[in-house]
This record gives structure tokens, sequence and C-alpha cells, in this order.
């Protein structure tokens, strides 16, 4: 089917312009131009033949061979084979490895094991779980570069680390939506904090 400009824009930009499948970066006017770099087609989430709709909040922008590749498949099944989550999850893991580091701590430790099982199990379940990854994962790395600029970056993420125990903690008592909650606002309070 054909779409408006106007439309085309608004579905590239629903995901910053990448492709909701692989997360590469897809180029706003390479629409449906085969070959061409960044090219790619307008995705029915909900497959038609599932009964999906043609209705704005069912169109997403993805490359064409994933679009391709997806047919009728659920996007899970083509995010997990495109390693969707992985790239997600260990960005989403970025600011808690900071800390962990700066505690000296090693990579497998305790409570970057209790968040990676969290991540990949409850928060990208659910659609405002991936909302909140897709929001936090870009900046993360700057969010890092950032506190390590300053002077107190140490004691930063000693408070950093603090907050993550908590979080850890709450998972530890199946708090799930608690420590949803908590961490959705660690997240907002770093944004605010250093990016603006
Ligand atoms: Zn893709």
């Amino acid at each position: 089917m054909g779409y408006t400009n106007r439309e085309l824009s608004s579905i590239y930009n629903k995901n910053d312009g990448y492709c909701h499948l692989c997360d590469k970066k897809l180029s706003r006017t390479n629409y449906n131009a085969p070959g061409a770099k960044g090219a790619w087609h307008v995705d029915h989430s909900k497959a038609l033949a599932n009964g999906g709709t043609h209705h704005m909040n069912n169109l997403f922008p993805a490359c064409i061979s994933c679009n391709l590749e997806k047919g009728t498949y659920h996007k899970n099944t083509i995010r997990k084979r495109k390693g969707y989550y992985q790239t997600k999850s260990d960005s989403g893991c970025f600011i808690t490895s900071a800390c962990i580091r700066s505690k000296g701590l090693p990579d497998d430790c305790y409570e970057l094991q209790v968040l990676r099982n969290f991540r990949d199990t409850y928060i990208t379940s659910n659609e405002r779980g991936m909302k909140l990854i897709n929001e936090y994962y870009r900046p993360a790395p700057l969010i890092v570069q950032r506190i390590n600029n300053l002077n107190n970056a140490n004691e930063i993420y000693s408070e950093l680390y603090c907050k993550i125990k908590k979080a850890v903690s709450l998972i530890d008592h199946k708090m799930y939506s608690a420590a949803f909650e908590f961490y959705c606002n660690l997240v907002r309070d770093l944004k605010k904090d250093y990016l603006v």
C-alpha cells in the first residue's frame, strides 16, 4: 500500500529511525529502495495475515531484509534471531557495569547477574519495559562518560551502587513491579542529572 510522505516520516520517527527488529539505523530517504544504504519498509508489527491492521499504531520501520524475513512471524521471534535483545540488555547494563568496575567487583558479580536476568525476562517481555530500554540504552554510554569526567565520580558510583543493590534486593524478594518502577525512576534521574 502507498503511504504519504508525512505518514512515512511519522513511522520512521517512531523508532528514531532504527529498524524495530534488528536496531540498525535506517535512511529516511531510502524508503522502499532495495539495495540502497539503510533501505527500509513499513512493517506491520502484527502481520495482516494474523489479523493486524493498517492503523498507525501497528506500523513500524524495518530494514527491507528484516521485513521480508519476518513475514507472519511474531516480532519477538525475529528480534531474538537478530540479537536485538542481546544488544539492548548489554547496553542496558552499561551504568551498572560502570558502578561495578568502580567498586572493583567482577563483571559476573551477583548484582549484574540478577539485573541481566531481570532485564532479559521481566523487562523485555512487556511493552513499557521495551520502551524504557529504548529510551535509556542510547544515552547510557554518554551518561557514563559524563560521570567519569567529574571529580567525584567514585562518590557518584557509590551512591548508584547503593540504589542498584536496592533494586537487586527487590528482585530477590520477587517484588518485580516495584523493582521495575525503581529502575524507571533511576533512569529518569540519571538522564535529568547528566544529560541536560
Ligand atoms: Zn533490521
